[in-house]
């Protein structure tokens, strides 16, 4: 029973991302609601079958931490993608709609992404590559988890080709050019919990701007860097209309009145300190130092998926009898 695009049936869009969009749909035979990503992609026949090929692996991914999966056709010229519905979204959208989240919630959110990254790691030798917000998804049982990881080489080709493909969660490492690892994602991880935890992308002087972040994006749009000028000689009426389109492109940081564009990003998270858990003493000391280790700056310190399920704070939010479906219930 393979899925077919005719038996699906739209009900409404739930999300877009630089990649392509998600749609709400309905496995008309069977009355299965599922999650359908179209992605674009620029890739011959032959590209695309491998991809489809690829992407069966994740018919093994069986994990409560892994989206699950129905399966994925081509429809010309994209490829979809059927996955579980999660009713309640994804993290980014929800701090978005209710505010920082509880730190304790936050630390069932580590535990599951770590989880589900040492599930994809120690089964799959799969590295997930995407940690965000945006890639953890959560339902109305109170369930947890993660989406969007690196299953099929071909596809990550295939993406990179067409998109810039540069996330700000990227370790310094990474932006550094050095292979992706699993502690890659760890980094990725450490910024997304700040995130949660504050209500806001972390890299910004909160304390001298407290300027509109939420709607950040992080992700440069379909442009390749060429494309963008970064050249200072501007007058004010350019700069302004710049940096809207900067803003609504998704590339623009502010704090002291300082702007920062994306390599000014990229330079920052090589260069400056990690972010970390702040104010000091306003979250639990084990949290902080939890996220510590997570922003490590060089790789090597840095715990890998499995280590850090051996947390204090992660085993502490193991046992944390907090009920994540009365949570949920709650928005
Ligand atoms: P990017 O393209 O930078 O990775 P993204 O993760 O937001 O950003 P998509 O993966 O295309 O982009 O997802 C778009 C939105 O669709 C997500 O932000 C999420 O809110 C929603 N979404 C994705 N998958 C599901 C799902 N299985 N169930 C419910 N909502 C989903
Ligand atoms: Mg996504």
């Amino acid at each position: 029973h393979d899925l077919r695009n005719e038996d699906l049936k739209d009900l409404h869009e739930l999300g877009q991302g630089n990649g392509g969009s998600v749609k709400k749909v309905e496995h008309t035979p069977t009355n299965t609601i599922m999650a359908k990503k179209i992605v674009l992609i620029d890739a011959k026949p032959s590209v695309r079958k491998q991809i489809l090929r690829e992407l069966q692996i994740m018919h093994d991914c069986n994990s409560q931490y892994i989206i699950s999966f129905y399966g994925a056709f081509i429809s010309d010229p994209n490829i979809c993608m059927c996955i579980e519905f999660m009713d309640k979204g994804s993290l980014d959208g929800i701090y978005k709609k209710i505010g920082p989240i509880d730190i304790e919630v936050v630390g069932k959110v580590a535990l599951a992404v770590l989880e589900g990254l040492t599930y994809l790691y120690d089964v799959h030798r799969i590295i997930h590559r995407d940690i965000k917000p945006s890639n953890i998804l959560f339902n109305s049982k109170g369930q947890v988890k993660i989406c969007d990881f690196g299953v099929s080489g071909e596809l990550i080709n295939s993406i990179a080709d067409t998109f810039v493909g540069t996330s700000t969660y990227m370790s310094p490492e990474r932006i550094q050019g050095a292979q992706y690892t699993v502690k890659s994602d760890v980094w990725s991880l450490g910024i997304s919990l700040i995130e949660l935890a504050l209500g806001r992308f972390p890299f910004s002087d909160s304390a001298s701007d407290d300027s509109d972040l939420s709607d950040f994006e992080n992700t440069l749009s379909p442009s390749r860097p060429g494309n963008l000028d970064f050249t200072n000689n501007k007058t004010e009426k350019e700069k302004r209309d710049k940096k809207k389109k900067r803003k609504s492109m998704g590339v623009s940081l502010q704090g002291g009145g300082m702007t920062m564009s994306i390599l000014e990003l990229l330079q920052h998270i090589v260069n400056e300190p990690a972010p970390r858990l702040s104010p000091e003493g306003r979250f639990p000391r084990e949290s902080e130092e939890f996220v510590d280790s997570c922003l490590l700056k060089d790789p090597d310190a840095r715990q890998t998926p499995k280590d850090l399920l051996k947390h204090p704070w992660i085993e502490a939010s193991r046992s944390n009898t907090i009920d994540l479906e009365i949570w949920a219930s709650t928005f």
